[in-house]
């Protein structure tokens, strides 16, 4: 039997579990794929092949890395929980394409281990620990790192979050800044019986393929991100209002109203209302 076979199901996950006689952390967000059918998925939406470097965010056993070790040149692997690590020696023996560190992500330099690994870009691919995963997309969409695209099994209201646009209830900052950096496709959604332990809510798979440029040109983007947040934050108040009770954003009433006046928009208009193009626009009068 393959290793990829070993991994890909139910009784050999449990089984890897109790040799190393640990249990899934709920505080690491551990929900491990048990889903063949679905682990190819992942890696052919991905797009991954012989030319690319993987970086994988929360290996956990090595599930997923055994499918992506198979298609890539090379996988650096990410994980937080050093009682992974002995576990990973153990199902990724066979592969010699594989790097695994342990460390947070969110405080890890990206750049330096690329680098270090021979790199030029990655590809990231993630069953991603729920628990973070809008600090880990904007934290990897907002920082230039040299990633072509990003593809991560994530919660599925969270996927919705992240494709809509003006008018829709789940539009937001996190829409707004997906918007902004890249091109983002849902490509499945994923039952929870997929998964060991089972998660409490349905999952989906999103790629989001960064662009060269952003998509709208703005003066200064960490003002607009931040009238954006300050828009958001109190998502029900009209735009004025919002902004100015805001923390994220500090200016007079009277700024913003005669900003929304130059752009032909009402006073009264909502931060939902607006366009990814008319928060930039916002953002150039705003800090003229
Ligand atoms: N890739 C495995 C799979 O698909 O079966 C495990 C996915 S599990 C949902 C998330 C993984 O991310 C866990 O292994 C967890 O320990 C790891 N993790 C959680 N927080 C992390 C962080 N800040 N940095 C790196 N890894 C993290």
């Amino acid at each position: 039997m393959s290793l990829k076979a070993y991994l890909g199901n139910p009784s050999k996950t449990s089984e890897v579990l109790n040799k190393f006689g640990i249990s899934a952390q709920k505080r690491y967000g551990q929900n491990f794929l048990i889903d063949a059918n679905i682990l190819e998925k992942i890696v052919a939406s991905a797009g991954i092949t012989k030319e690319d470097t993987v970086l994988e965010i929360g290996p956990g056993i090595g599930t997923l890395t055994q499918y992506l070790a198979e298609a890539a040149k090379q996988v650096i692997c990410v994980e937080i929980d050093k009682n992974m690590i002995p576990v990973l020696e153990y199902t990724l023996a066979d592969f010699d394409n594989v790097t695994v560190i342990n460390q947070d992500i969110l405080k890890a330099d990206v750049v330096q281990i690329l680098k270090e690994n021979g790199a030029a870009s990655a590809k990231v691919v993630a069953n991603l620990p729920y628990y973070i995963t809008t600090p880990i997309i904007m934290e990897l969409l907002e920082k230039d790192l040299p990633i072509e695209s990003i593809t991560v099994m994530i919660q599925k209201e969270v996927a919705e979050r992240m494709q809509t646009g003006p008018g829709s209830k789940d539009y937001g900052a996190l829409s707004l800044a997906v918007a902004f950096y890249s091109n983002a496709e849902v490509k499945m959604t994923v039952s929870p019986n997929c998964f060991i332990p089972r998660p409490n809510v349905d999952s989906a798979v999103i790629r989001l393929d960064k662009l060269k440029e952003p998509a709208v040109k703005v003066n200064n983007k960490s003002e607009m991100f931040r009238i954006i947040k300050g828009a958001f934050e109190q998502r029900r108040k009209t735009l004025t209002n919002a902004l100015s009770h805001s923390s994220a954003y500090k200016t007079d009433k009277k700024n913003i109203e005669n900003a929304l006046l130059e752009m032909g928009k009402n006073v009264n208009i909502r931060g939902e209302e607006l366009t990814l193009e008319e928060f930039a626009r916002l953002s150039d009068i705003l800090t003229q």
